[in-house]
């Protein structure tokens, strides 16, 4: 079995490490403290070919696959995970778009996010639920002119302030009462369009989330992605490979504070002798480094799995498939994020807790590993499913 990555792997990867150490790095206080994530940057990871990396030549991206895409929300994370994040929800939309969107609907929305002149938004959390389609409120109803009336709140929905295209899913009533899960995607800021303030949350503070509010807003059949009633199966379908991106920030986050741990117990002396001399040290670095390395690589097989799974719109065998191993990564990943960032802050002593040293970021950021696309419970659920069929 090779472990190594490829020559096209290695060059993103360098090209990865390259954008977080001089474009990211010098402006991670910045980042977070203007709770906005920077426009320029996007624009960066566009001309980079981050956005567009695993999708089609077509449409503008790159072509590669979703080992490429992990590689690249690794090293963004290790150095910034709000960054990873910020970068994740875009490709997540995009996702969205590139599984279910006609051609047309591709020209329109998938172009020009991956050129980086929009940002996209993904919409399913809603008040009353982050996974169960059953209790969406949001709903789209029919008028007698052939298009819909969109009305409802999404909660915590990424990216909701910056103008671009909004993937998003809602109820409707079918021609036979039944209630039916629709997927569409619209213009942000059209007529009927507004936010709230941002909420302020423990991590990820460089990467905003909204509610949304849906004030009557018109929705053309031209805007409805696939069928009507196949919003849960392309939920699933776009969370299958979406999965991956979350995993490979949480990754990237545990990585990143393990990183700090490693270089402070190299400098940190106790009566004139380095502390990576305790065994107490050693044994608590081993066992950071263990559990992000096996988070990595169930990250790198589930991405593997990804790029040698492609699943058309009606073939839920093989989405199911790749679900279960994203899954598994991520369930693994959001587990063992909170647990290596609390080790690498407890390497620090007092300093692990202040701004300063940077761990406490990490260790702030991983807190939101097992709440965030689905949680973490349930992807344990999933996999384990899977397991036991
Ligand atoms: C920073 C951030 C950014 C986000 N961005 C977006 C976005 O862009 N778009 C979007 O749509 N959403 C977004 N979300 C929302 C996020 O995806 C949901 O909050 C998440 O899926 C969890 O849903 P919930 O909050 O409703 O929790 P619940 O699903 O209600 O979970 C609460 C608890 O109940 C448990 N639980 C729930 N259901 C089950 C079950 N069936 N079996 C076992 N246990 C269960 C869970 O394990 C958990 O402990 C974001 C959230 C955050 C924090």
């Amino acid at each position: 079995m090779e472990f190594t990555l490829n020559e096209q792997q290695q060059m993103v990867e360098e090209l990865a490490k390259d954008v977080a150490q001089n474009a990211i790095a010098p402006r991670v206080e910045e980042i977070e403290k203007a709770e906005h994530f920077p426009e320029d940057l996007v624009k960066l990871f566009a001309e980079s070919g981050f956005v567009g990396i695993s999708f089609p030549e077509e449409y503008g991206g790159m072509g590669m696959g979703h080992i490429e895409q992990a590689i690249i929300l690794k090293e963004l994370s290790r150095v910034s995970p709000s960054t990873g994040k910020m970068l994740d929800v875009m490709l997540l939309g995009l996702e969205a778009i590139d599984l279910y969107a006609n051609h047309e609907q591709k020209v329109k929305y998938l172009a020009p996010c991956i050129s980086g002149e929009q940002i996209v938004s993904f919409a399913f959390t809603e008040p009353e639920t982050g996974s169960d389609p059953k209790m969406l409120k949001t709903n789209l109803k029919k008028q007698a002119d052939g298009t819909y009336k969109l009305n409802g709140v999404k909660r915590f929905i990424s990216n909701a302030a910056y103008a671009g295209p909004i993937v998003m899913f809602a109820n409707e009533e079918g021609a036979d009462g039944q209630t039916l899960c629709t997927g569409f995607v619209f213009d942000k800021f059209c007529k009927g369009y507004s936010i709230s303030s941002p909420w302020e949350k423990i991590g990820y503070r460089g990467s905003e989330v909204y509610d949304i509010f849906m004030d009557d807003i018109i929705i053309t059949e031209d805007q409805i992605l696939g069928k009507h009633g196949d919003g849960f199966t392309q939920l699933l379908g776009t969370t299958a490979y979406g999965k991956l991106g979350f995993t490979a920030v949480f990754v990237g986050n545990m990585l990143g504070a393990t990183d700090l741990a490693v270089k402070y117990c190299r400098e940190k002396l106790h009566r004139g002798k380095s502390i990576a001399k305790f065994p107490t040290v050693q044994l608590r670095i081993a066992e950071q480094v263990t559990y992000a390395k096996t988070a990595e690589l169930l990250l790198m097989h589930a991405a593997d799995i990804c790029d040698n799974n492609h699943f058309a719109n009606d073939d839920v065998a093989t989405m199911r498939y790749v679900q279960s191993f994203t899954a598994q990564a991520k369930g693994y990943a959001a587990e063992m994020a909170p647990k290596v960032c609390q080790m690498a802050v407890n390497s620090l002593g007092a300093y692990g807790v202040c701004d300063e040293y940077q761990v406490e970021r990490f260790l702030r950021d991983a807190a939101i590993a097992p709440n965030i696309e689905g949680a973490g419970d349930i992807q344990k659920l999933i996999f384990g499913m899977f397991i036991l069929k």
